[in-house]
């Protein structure tokens, strides 16, 4: 089946210029210059499925960021790549914390973003097979069901997030030891581990609230100073 990318840009001669290159790849490309037209075909069901979002940041209308929050808000995990000037990182911060995949800064070169292309997707196929999650596990007093993106705590269900899942079950696939910063940004992420971001320690902040009696005195998902983070082992945990 046909792999769609759908790439928001309203910078004509860059669009065009993408279009080309990735459909020379063999992938089947929209382009959209406004967020809004590209939600509303994001939304229409009956429209060909996406396979992976494009999305500059800056743009006339709704804003880049805007598309995103309200994919995310929608519980739509489509892969996204976001599209950024140099000057603004902090909106690669709060594109990462909004649950983008990865981000470009411009200028990039072709090869760099055919590569990021294809990694996401590889990524996404991979997610979509069966097996890949751990099975439940146990954090203190709260169980971590992977299969529904789903944690309890005291017979409460909250929702997860992919990120938050993600970096969950990589603690837990380590359980007992630190796991560095760099490597939850490029396993989680898909980012390279020097990139510059709070990302992880605003989602084990987030993790925190969830599972921990006193997030401010950590029990269960402890710091490991200037490395990462631990899961505690847990006797008798399933
Ligand atoms: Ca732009």
């Amino acid at each position: 089946m046909d792999t769609r990318i759908l790439l928001v840009e309203d910078e004509e001669h860059l669009a065009r210029g993408l279009r080309f290159n990735l459909e020379a790849e063999g992938y089947r490309v929209e382009v959209f210059e406004r967020g809004e037209p590209a939600l509303e075909r994001l939304e229409r069901a009956s429209a060909p499925p996406i396979d992976l979002l494009v999305l500059d940041i800056m743009l006339p209308g709704i804003s880049g960021l805007k598309v995103l929050r309200r994919l995310r808000k929608a519980n739509n995990q489509l892969p996204v790549l976001l599209l950024t000037a140099r000057d603004t990182e902090q909106d690669i911060v709060d594109g990462l914390d909004m649950g983008a995949d990865d981000y470009l800064t411009k200028p990039f070169s072709l090869p760099v973003l055919q590569a990021r292309v294809r990694t996401l997707l590889r990524r996404a196929s991979h997610a979509d097979e069966e097996g890949t999650l751990p099975g439940p596990f146990r954090i203190g007093e709260s169980h971590v069901y992977p299969d529904r993106f789903e944690l309890e705590r005291n017979g409460v269900s909250m929702p997860l997030t992919a990120k938050e899942l993600g970096l969950l079950s990589l603690l837990q696939e380590r359980r007992g030891s630190a796991v560095s910063r760099g490597e939850i940004l490029r396993e989680v992420w898909g980012l390279h581990p020097q990139t510059r971001t709070r990302v992880v320690d605003t989602f084990i902040l987030r993790l925190r609230k969830l599972i921990e009696p006193d997030p401010s005195h950590p029990r269960y998902l402890l710091s490991v100073r200037a490395f990462g983070y631990r899961l505690i082992e847990e006797p008798g945990s399933v």
